[in-house]
């Protein structure tokens, strides 16, 4: 299965050969016991690693579907998107599409939330919902988790969405500690599985705030999901194959240790960094603000990035990427998710140093 290319671009990422062969079984019906099984095979980890008491629901669709979910399922007066990057600013479009009434809380690409604007903002008592991205994937920024959760708490009826797309097991992610509504994640990015599966959890705050929205639809209803997630269901046939890649990839995690998982990102992170400081270009995110699942590196020093990634994949094999939407070509990027390890991060930096001195 292993392809001749590598991928170091942030998601989808590689997936192990360990991870394909587990997805290689059997078909099931997914309204029997042997589905069931798998289900709740997969509960205590997630709920472990969520950090959680609540379910973590199974959603066969990409973030996406549980993102546009959220704001569905959550918002009846007013939701304030949090803006500070493409995934971000992208949730302000999705709500307005969903016919909401919204609002753009923006800061600069690069820069993360600000929890004293967030708060100013919630206190104006005009908002129900509120959404935010932890690790901005385009720009490499991590917000700051605690005291956003520090700032939520003083408003019991403002139910929060949290988006940890690209940093779900990549550091702690205490969902429950920090009165965070609803967080979700997708399988190809950190968890290092094909995409098309979706994993979320729900507070019982916000199960009550669903039940109160009358345009919830079918295949996105949390409320369908907690009826299903009782009988260890989804609502409709869910990618059943995926889901045995989660149980496998979940039985891995267990084994490296949660912690070490978190550990071995901030070391690969930290290596990628040191590339960078060596070769003297920036880091679009400030410091105390990086993520541990990429490297956005900025490109101060006006490296022609289409000529050294094309040398990067024509003479390695390899993949990383250019810059996504408006800052492409002005930052390129560099995954360190899932898998990665020090040596095989050590292949892209050689790869790149090797294709720097030609260019
Ligand atoms: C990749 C990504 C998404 C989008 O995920 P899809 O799987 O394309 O729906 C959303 N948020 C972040 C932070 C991402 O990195």
């Amino acid at each position: 299965m292993s392809s001749k290319i590598k991928l170091y671009n942030p998601g989808p990422i590689n997936v192990s050969d360990e991870t394909y062969a587990a997805m290689a079984q059997p078909m099931i019906g997914h309204r029997g016991k042997d589905f069931q099984a798998l289900y709740a095979d997969c509960q205590p980890l997630l709920k472990k690693y969520f950090e959680t008491e609540n379910p973590v629901f199974l959603s066969t669709s990409s973030a996406w579907g549980v993102m546009e979910g959220a704001i569905r399922n959550l918002v009846g007066k007013k939701v304030l998107n949090c803006c500070c990057g493409a995934f971000s600013d992208k949730w302000f479009d999705v709500s307005k599409r969903c016919g909401k009434e919204a609002e753009a809380l923006s800061f600069e690409w690069g820069q993360p939330v600000d929890p004293a604007a967030l708060d100013a903002k919630l206190a104006t008592g005009e908002f129900d919902t509120v959404t935010l991205v932890h690790s901005e994937t385009s720009t490499g920024v991590l917000s700051d988790l605690e005291a956003i959760g520090a700032v939520l708490k003083k408003y019991p009826n403002v139910c929060s969405v949290v988006d940890t797309v690209s940093s779900f097991s990549t550091v702690p992610t205490p969902v429950d500690a920090l009165g965070i509504d609803v967080m979700l994640t997708g399988s190809q990015k950190a968890l290092a599985l094909p995409p098309g599966l979706a994993l979320f959890t729900c507070s019982e705050r916000a199960l009550s705030r669903a039940a109160e929205q009358t345009d919830r639809g079918y295949y996105f209803d949390f409320l369908e999901f907690k009826k299903n997630h009782d009988k260890d269901m989804t609502p409709s046939t869910p990618t059943i194959s995926l889901i045995y890649g989660l149980r496998a990839k979940l039985l891995e995690i267990e084994s490296e240790g949660i912690q070490q998982r978190y550990e071995r990102h901030a070391r690969l992170n930290a290596k990628v960094h040191a590339w960078v400081e060596k070769h003297g270009y920036a880091f679009f995110a400030p410091e105390g603000y990086r993520s541990k699942a990429l490297t956005c590196v900025a490109n101060n020093k006006e490296t022609d990035l289409p000529k050294l990634i094309q040398m990067l994949r024509d003479e390695h094999s390899l993949i990383i990427d250019g810059g996504y939407g408006k800052v492409k070509g002005k930052t390129f990027r560099i995954s360190n998710m899932g898998d990665e390890t020090d040596a095989s991060m050590e292949i892209v930096l050689n790869a790149l140093d090797d294709c720097l001195a030609k260019l």
